[in-house]
């Protein structure tokens, strides 16, 4: 699909931008003047080679710089969880009824036997092909990795990361139900991890099973697992109490055996549903835990809007999200990502930042005010990634930015972004989306 963006942007080794707007938080230059109600400062911004060497107070640029008319500017978007794995298998195998079991279900019987090397590749570069296009930087994708898919998947993540280092940081975490790392392959799965410079990363419930109460042998498995993380020296990333049930209560048990054994790397907890429905006192005892073991949280509020609170023939009575505003709150690093696309975990999806934006900001009530939620989707995920320079608009971090004709929030998250400009290192890109025909080779067409 062709687009074209609202502003040209012909590309010169140096420029202006001028009439710029975007939110307080992620400027680093101060004092641009008062945030307007939306949280919102105006500025010009001077590029040069490639990187951002100013950004300055409205009115500083020269004659011929490109007028913005007060369009947002994003820094590049980091997309903190994903599953480019999975991605765009959907018409193959469909979710049978939206739950989280025929999720498991489906994904797994796809995976057995289908997901060679090459199919496995295609949809990841089709995945990073989407991101690239809608402004996105960064990705960390979990890869399933119960044996024998790590000896396949790994490998391809190896050669994608490789292949886009020019053009998006793609980082990797293993994901395998827990029980599955007191056999053997947890520790080669570990071995694999370490090798690829990835993070490894498990699911809190049992093979076969959902997020509910935590079996006897959690905490036994819970400490195995970091454990082969310590040895290694790996950074962690979980998929936690993915579920309504309020007897899934393994984040706090996580931040306990963190604290407990000293790790020592950055650790993320990604969903924590649960903690939603969990009574006021144990959410206190919770929150407290997971700011002492230092632990960062990721919300995924597309898919937990999809498969949480599913019940054929039932109007869902809550939204699948955990505390986000109570763990901000708690001085709790809390990111914001897409999860799945077009898979048996979500059905949706287009690895596209911006709907995740307007998606979040509706479910979570992430306004009123707006705050520095916009943080969430760029400067945090950034720092927990490991990646400097990124999720901000400052001098000297590379011109990698998302220029929108929507001025103001209101603008942004009322009408679809198509024709966005976004610019990597100064220059505009070809903000077209891949053709879902290109996959009809791995996937089928749509019967
Ligand atoms: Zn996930």
């Amino acid at each position: 699909m062709k687009r074209t963006g609202f502003v040209d942007v012909p590309y010169r080794p140096h420029y202006w931008l001028s009439d710029a707007r975007s939110q307080a938080c992620l400027v680093g230059h101060d004092p641009l003047g008062k945030p307007d109600f939306e949280g919102l400062v105006r500025f010009d911004v001077e590029i040069k080679d490639g990187r951002i060497a100013a950004i300055a107070p409205l009115g500083t640029a020269p004659a011929g710089a490109i007028d913005l008319k007060g369009g947002l500017v994003w820094p590049g978007f980091v997309d903190i969880h994903t599953h480019l794995d999975k991605g765009h298998i959907w018409p193959r195998s469909p979710n049978p009824d939206g739950s989280f079991l025929g999720a498991a279900t489906a994904t797994a019987s796809d995976r057995k036997a289908r997901w060679t090397a090459a199919d496995v590749q295609a949809r990841m570069e089709f995945g990073l092909q989407c991101a690239w296009a809608q402004g996105t930087v960064a990705v960390r994708t979990h890869i399933d990795s119960l044996a024998p898919q790590a000896e396949i998947s790994w490998p391809v993540f190896k050669t994608v990361r490789d292949a886009w280092a020019d053009r998006i940081d793609v980082q990797a975490a293993s994901i395998m139900p827990m029980d599955a790392f007191a056999e053997p392959q947890g520790e080669q799965l570990a071995d694999i991890v370490a090798d690829a410079g990835g993070i490894l990363g498990a699911v809190t419930r049992l093979t076969g099973g959902v997020h509910d109460a935590l079996p006897a042998e959690f905490l036994e498995l819970l400490e195995r697992f970091f454990r082969l993380a310590i040895d290694r020296g790996v950074d962690v990333d979980l998929h936690v109490d993915e579920s309504g049930d309020s007897g899934a209560k393994a984040l706090i048990e996580i931040a306990r055996t963190a604290t407990r054994l000293g790790f020592k790397g950055r650790l993320q907890c990604g969903h924590c549903c649960s903690l939603a429905v969990q009574p006021d006192d144990f959410v206190d005892a919770t929150l407290r835990a997971i700011a002492d073991a230092g632990i960062a949280v990721v919300s995924l509020p597309m898919c937990n809007m999809y498969l949480q609170g599913r019940n054929t023939g039932r109007t869902p009575r809550w939204r699948g999200v955990t505390l986000l505003h109570e763990l901000k709150d708690a001085g709790i690093e809390v990111s914001i990502a897409s999860d799945n696309c077009r898979d048996p975990f979500y059905a949706f999806g287009d690895h596209d930042m911006l709907e995740v934006m307007t998606q979040a900001t509706r479910i979570a009530h992430l306004d009123h005010p707006f705050g520095d939620w916009s943080r969430a989707y760029t400067a945090i995920p950034a720092s927990v990634m490991g990646l400097p320079g990124r999720g901000l608009l400052k001098a000297g971090a590379p011109a990698d930015l998302v220029l929108l004709s929507a001025r103001y929030m209101s603008e942004m998250l009322s009408r679809n972004q198509a024709d966005r400009v976004v610019l990597r290192d100064g220059r505009a890109i070809d903000t077209s989306l891949p053709d879902y025909r290109v996959l009809d080779q791995h996937i089928g067409a749509n019967p």
